[in-house]
Formats: C-alpha cells, structure tokens, sequence
C-alpha cells in the first residue's frame, strides 16, 4: 500500500453541531483506515428522513457534533490492513446495517441484522472525524455528507463499476427499504390487495415492490396529495387522501376492499399511522409492516386486532442482508427491472444540504440527490 493512503485527509463536510440547527459546511480532519476499516471517497449522497429525525426529533441530544448522511456511494480512496476484499478505485456503497457473515444473525435466513451492525452514531473512539479539535461522530456508523468516510469493511457493498454512483446511491438506504419491505417483510403475493401509507421515497418503493410483486391494488395514502402523480409511475392503482374524509381511515379502506387490505405498509413514522395500517388490514390474514422511523411513542391496538389473525411486523432496511442484497439491487436497477431514476426530483451539492432538508421538511420533494465529489 502507497504510504500517501495513509495520510490524514483534510476535506469538507456538513457538520450537525447540535439538534435543530442548519449543518454547518467545515474542514474537517478524517484519519486514515484502521484495520478491516475502508476509506471512501463519497461521490453522492441522498437525503432521507432518518437524517431529518436525528437532528430534529430524536432523542439523542448527546449524538451530537455528527455528520449526518447515510443514503451515499462512493469509491474506494484506501483501505486499511486485512482488508482483502476491496481495492481503490472500487464503487462502494455504505451501509448502515453491517453483514459480518459471522454472527448468529448473519447465519440464519430468518434475519438481516447482524450483532456487530452500528446504529444510531458511532462512539467517539470509533469515529475518524475531527473538526476544530473536537472529535465528531458518525451518523448510522456511516456519514456520507462528507467528501470522504471511514466505515467497517463490514458495511460497506462492491457493486457493479458502471453503476451510476448518483442514482444507485438510493438503494443504501431509502429504496432498499421500501423495496424490501414489501417483498421480504410484508411478502406481497400475486394478486393481492395492498395499502402504503406515506408516498416519500420509501413508501413509493413500497409501492413499486408490491407492483413487482404481482399486486392487483395498491392504494396510495398521503396528506399531501402532490405525491399521487409519482405514486402512479411506480405503479399505485388508487389514491386517498385522509383529510378527504371524516371518518378513521381503515373503516374507508375497509369500504373500499370489502374488510380490509391484504398487506399495508407504514411509510411514515407515527404511531397512529401505524395502528390505522393494522387496522386497514383484513382480518384473518392481514399482514401490516411497520417501516416509518420513531422512537419517541409506544404504539397501541386492540388486542383483537392480532387474535382475529392480523400479523404485525417491522422491517429494517427492507429486510435484505446489506452486503448480499445490495449489489443485487444495483444490478437490477442496470437490468431495468428496480426504478432509481425517477425518485430523484433535485439535483444539488453537497453546500445545499440545509436546502435540501428543507425540501423534504414541506414536502417539495421525493429525494434530492446532493453531488459531494466528482469522480
Ligand atoms: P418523507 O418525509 O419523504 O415521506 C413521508 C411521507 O409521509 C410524506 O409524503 C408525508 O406527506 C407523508 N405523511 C405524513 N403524515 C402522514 C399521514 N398522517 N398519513 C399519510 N401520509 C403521511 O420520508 P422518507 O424518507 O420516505 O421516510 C419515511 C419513513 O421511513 C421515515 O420515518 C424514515 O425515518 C423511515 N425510514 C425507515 C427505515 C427502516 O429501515 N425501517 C429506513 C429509512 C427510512
Ligand atoms: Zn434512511
């Protein structure tokens, strides 16, 4: 290895200071890779409502200074030692679910966690930031706004060198997820009738995996009814919009399907969006998944809900094993069968992230994609 790898990289990177305040565009200091860790240029990176949680919403008030940013692809800069199966030059995507392929979770079929995955941020020994002297952390083990990241040869995807990095950098976070969820979690069959609720990019990936899937309906739910012309590309059927009615959403849901829906998704992280989605489901076989992000509320339901047969479940990074499932979803898309592109309404750099943040805050957009490093 070229001794100039080893060098700490001076670089710019958005940092979040403390909660509820516009990133800050800083130099910062990141350390070379230690060992079985990888150091990757980021050349994209999407905004999700993860980022937007976490600085405004969570209850982590110490993860802060941190660089937010987990949804990014990129190319290997260096790696450090024992790492064997990455080169430089390598398109990456980070991912914020590691696959060690050792531990019992990586084992077995039945899960895609795995015990050594990050979440949330990375402790201070294990961030190879620093700006002004200060040690700052890495969001979801991750932080692609930032021009280059350190991240564990664990959670980090080869994928297919003519990837386009701007597009695919989608499927590390948000389309995976939807996508997956539905497919792996909620298992759509043929046929069958579904609901997504909340049209962001994960419930419109929702949305396309139940039509991959075979489903004959899929009813599209969202306050903000700019999101339906989208929905239909990926391939929603029906639309409703919960401020068109006063009554509770799952008896309208119900009217509409004769006694529920086969799967529904929650795509939007609240609790009473979740218990509507439960509740939309027909008894005897429903199934509803749990996908929007929150940690501040317990949900509730009637009891009967479930006894009558509904199941309910959540689903994580849309149930795919990260360093298997990626690079397969990267390839799909190259085939054409997955959609990447039309998720991406705004194009920016990294300097606009608090623009794009606030896109998504009033709802003017699907995803912006933010051009970090040129390849
Ligand atoms: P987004 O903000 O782009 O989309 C959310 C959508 O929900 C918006 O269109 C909004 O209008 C709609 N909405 C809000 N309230 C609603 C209501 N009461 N009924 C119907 N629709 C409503 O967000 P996103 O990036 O698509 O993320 C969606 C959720 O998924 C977030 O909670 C995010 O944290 C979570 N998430 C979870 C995982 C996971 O692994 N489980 C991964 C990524 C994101
Ligand atoms: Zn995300």
């Amino acid at each position: 290895m070229e001794i100039a790898w080893l060098c700490v990289i001076k670089c710019r990177a958005a940092v979040a200071w403390e909660p509820s305040k516009p990133l800050v565009m800083e130099e910062i200091e990141v350390a070379p890779p230690q060992a079985h860790e990888i150091r990757i240029k980021i050349v994209a990176t999407g905004v999700c409502h993860t980022d937007l949680y976490h600085l405004f919403e969570g209850k982590h008030k110490d993860g802060f200074p941190c660089v937010l940013g987990h949804e990014g692809a990129g190319i290997v800069e260096s790696v450090g030692s024992e790492v064997t199966k990455f080169n430089p030059g390598d398109k990456v995507i980070p991912l914020f679910i590691s696959q060690c392929g050792q531990c019992r979770f990586c084992k077995s079929p039945k899960t895609n966690l795995c015990e050594k995955g990050w979440y949330d941020v990375m402790s201070e020994s294990d961030t190879r930031f620093t700006c002004k002297g200060k040690k700052v952390l890495q969001f979801m083990g991750t932080s692609t706004f930032s021009e280059y990241t350190v991240v564990n040869e664990i959670a980090v995807a080869k994928i297919h060198p003519s990837a386009p990095l701007d597009k695919v950098c989608l499927l590390g976070c948000g389309v995976a997820t939807g996508y997956g969820a539905a497919l792996n979690t909620a298992k759509v069959e043929p046929g069958s009738t579904c609901a997504v609720f909340g049209l962001g990019a994960v419930g419109l990936a929702a949305v396309m995996g139940c039509k991959n899937a075979g489903a004959k309906r899929i009813i599209a739910i969202d306050i903000n009814p700019t999101k339906y012309e989208k929905a239909k590309v990926f391939g929603a059927t029906e639309f409703v919009n919960p401020k068109d009615h006063n009554k509770p959403i799952s008896q309208v849901l119900h009217e509409m399907t004769n006694g529920g829906v086969d799967f529904s998704l929650e795509c939007v992280g609240s609790v009473a969006v979740m218990r509507s989605a439960l509740e939309s489901c027909v008894k005897g076989w429903g199934v509803s998944v749990l996908v929007g992000w929150t940690d501040m509320d317990d949900f509730a339901a009637r009891p009967i809900q479930l006894i009558a047969g509904r199941t309910w479940k959540g689903s994580l990074f849309g149930g795919f094993k990260s360093k298997d499932g990626v690079p397969k979803l990267v390839n799909e898309y190259l085939e054409k069968k997955v959609k990447l592109d039309e998720f991406v309404t705004h194009n920016m750099t990294l300097a606009q992230v608090n623009d794009a943040i606030q896109l998504m805050q009033t709802g003017d957009c699907i995803r912006s994609v933010l051009s970090v490093a040129l390849q």
